[in-house]
């Protein structure tokens, strides 16, 4: 058994696939069969083309022929005689092997078109890295994470999962993940817990543990996994999961029971989401509104940035499915592990603390706006909150809402409808914005305390890191304190306040919340029966 950290509840028993790594390791080799090792490559290249097949046409289905054209030109460089002829050529000539003497013409294809003039045709250069990787993977027997190539109950670990490789994740075949690196909020940690399939993260050294086709059984509850267990452990863990399932079938009853505590408050119970169809999970677990929708998996993802029009009818989309309900949208939070392939960010030394969430947008405020507008327009549809991401005093929260000013002028001037009634509030997750909440709570509509950054700042531990995980404690005094100043800090001047990050759906958490007068809780969907459960019990 080994032990990491439970990232995403539940149990599952698969079959191993180890993601490639980001850098695949290529060493040069000297060979002497010369023409199996040509064999070798011709192999590799094969089960590239058919495996890009199957992604295009995966790709075309849910997102258009537009998407999926960057898959045929893949495929075709594939294609391509002097693509393939100059790899085997440099394998009978350099008499090297096949992972060398292709990363040799894919580093001068993308030379070439590296010093072109054109910059379309400078962009293909990173087509060619791509397309190499992949027959590079298949050289290397790894599998990449593509899940339209894995079998069913199919278990994937990873040195670590981006949070859209875990977008990506196709749910009706891979069970569970594992990963070397990662704390319990990071973000393809919460991804996890939004697909609802169980997690471990922080595992050290599971990549090289287990090799692709081992039976894995993956306890997210305790954080352990069990490679190639015997029948005994089988049925013990098949009857832990068994239990478990069990659990979250009475929790249904709760559905649409209204959550109340003992002293008679009304609390909202509400889920986050990270792609508009998310929403279908929430009401199905009986969350009462969105408390937070982490609008950055929008623009994950893609080559460009999402147009105003997209994301109007992505926020028309949740407020129409959510019938009333209070919707909590936040602004583009992008930078620390959230980068975007189209947007190249600095290299900075704590990304964390770096250039990131509200103060990208107001520096970058040309496409801060194109999101402001298309909230603004979905506003008509719903009952919308809007909220921005690590404020850390008053004025960068007055310099948004002048943006936001600035854009509804425009909206008005074309003749486009604007609700009245949206709410403004911000996140607090800079301890700096919880001292001062008394303060802040004069200029906002609410707020909504995000506890995976707040805890990391107060305790200046990473959230990202598994090496000082045990100092990560959201019920350390600190954190304590800070929370309950905001919520007091909101109370004083009549404002609401409501929590969005892990905590709030956190069991040994949510007593102490009701305690401090917490008016929303907001967590992964899967969470929120349970937490209704608790909340109703104290
Ligand atoms: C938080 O920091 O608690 C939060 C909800 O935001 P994110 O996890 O996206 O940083
Ligand atoms: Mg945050």
């Amino acid at each position: 058994m080994k032990l990491g950290i439970a990232a995403s509840k539940g149990y599952a028993i698969g079959t191993v696939v180890i993601k490639e790594e980001n850098e695949l390791k290529i060493e040069e080799r000297a060979v002497k069969d010369v023409e199996s090792e040509k064999e070798r490559f011709k192999k590799a290249l094969q089960n590239s083309k058919e495996q890009l097949v199957k992604i295009k046409e995966k790709a075309e289905k849910e997102m258009g022929a537009d998407k999926a054209a960057v898959f045929e030109s893949h495929a075709m460089l594939l294609e391509d005689p002097e693509f393939a002829g100059a790899v085997e050529m440099g394998i009978e000539n350099s008499k090297i092997n096949a992972e060398k003497a292709l990363q040799d013409v894919v580093d001068m294809y993308a030379g070439i078109f590296a010093s072109m003039e054109d910059e379309y045709m400078r962009e293909r250069g990173a087509d060619v890295k791509d397309v190499g990787k992949r027959v590079l993977a298949n050289l290397l027997g790894k599998i990449s994470v593509d899940s339209d190539i894995m079998a069913d109950n199919t278990v994937v670990v990873a040195h670590d999962l981006t949070p859209s490789d875990t977008a990506q994740l196709d749910k009706s075949k891979v069970i569970a993940f594992l990963t070397n690196i990662g704390g319990r909020t990071s973000h393809s940690a919460i991804m996890a817990r939004t697909l609802e399939i169980p997690a471990v993260v922080g595992l050290q050294d599971i990549t090289s543990s287990v090799k692709n086709g081992d039976t894995i059984i993956v306890d997210g509850i305790e954080g352990s996994v069990v490679i190639n267990p015997d029948e005994e452990t089988i049925k013990a863990y098949e009857a832990k999961k068994e239990g478990f399932e069990r659990e979250r079938e009475e929790l249904k009853k709760l559905i649409s029971v209204k959550t109340v505590t003992k002293a008679g408050k009304r609390i909202e119970v509400a889920g986050n989401i990270g792609k508009p169809e998310d929403v279908h999970s929430v009401l199905a677990n009986g969350g009462d509104g969105i408390g937070l929708f982490r609008t950055e998996f929008l623009y994950m993802d893609r080559n460009d940035a999402p147009t105003e029009e997209e994301q109007y009818e992505a926020y028309k989309y949740v407020l129409e499915k959510m019938e009333g309900r209070p919707v909590v949208i936040r602004t583009l939070d992008i930078g620390g592990d959230k980068t975007l392939p189209y947007l190249p960010l600095p290299e900075e030394m704590n990304p964390f603390l770096g250039y990131r969430a509200i103060r990208l947008c107001l520096d970058r405020k040309e496409l801060f706006k194109i999101q402001l507008r298309a909230l603004l327009r979905a506003s008509v549809y719903g009952n919308l909150r809007v909220m921005f991401p690590m404020i850390s005093g008053l004025e960068e929260f007055l310099q948004a809402k002048e943006v936001v000013e600035e854009c509804k002028a425009e909206l008005k001037a074309e003749g486009k409808d604007v609700s009245e009634n949206i709410q403004w509030g911000i996140m607090v997750e800079i301890p700096a914005a919880a001292v001062c909440a008394d303060e802040l709570a004069k200029y906002v509509d609410f707020f909504s305390i995000g506890t995976n950054d707040l805890i990391q700042y107060t305790l200046a531990a990473d959230r990202m890191s598994e090496k000082v995980s045990y100092l990560y404690n959201p019920m350390h005094p600190a954190v304590l304190r800070l929370i309950k100043m905001t919520i007091e800090g909101a109370h004083k001047e009549g404002k609401w306040c409501g929590m969005c990050g892990e905590m709030a759906g956190d069991e040994k958490a949510i007593a102490t919340l009701v305690e401090y007068g917490l008016d929303e809780f907001s967590m992964s969907a899967s969470s929120i029966l349970k937490a209704k459960q608790l909340i109703m019990q104290n």
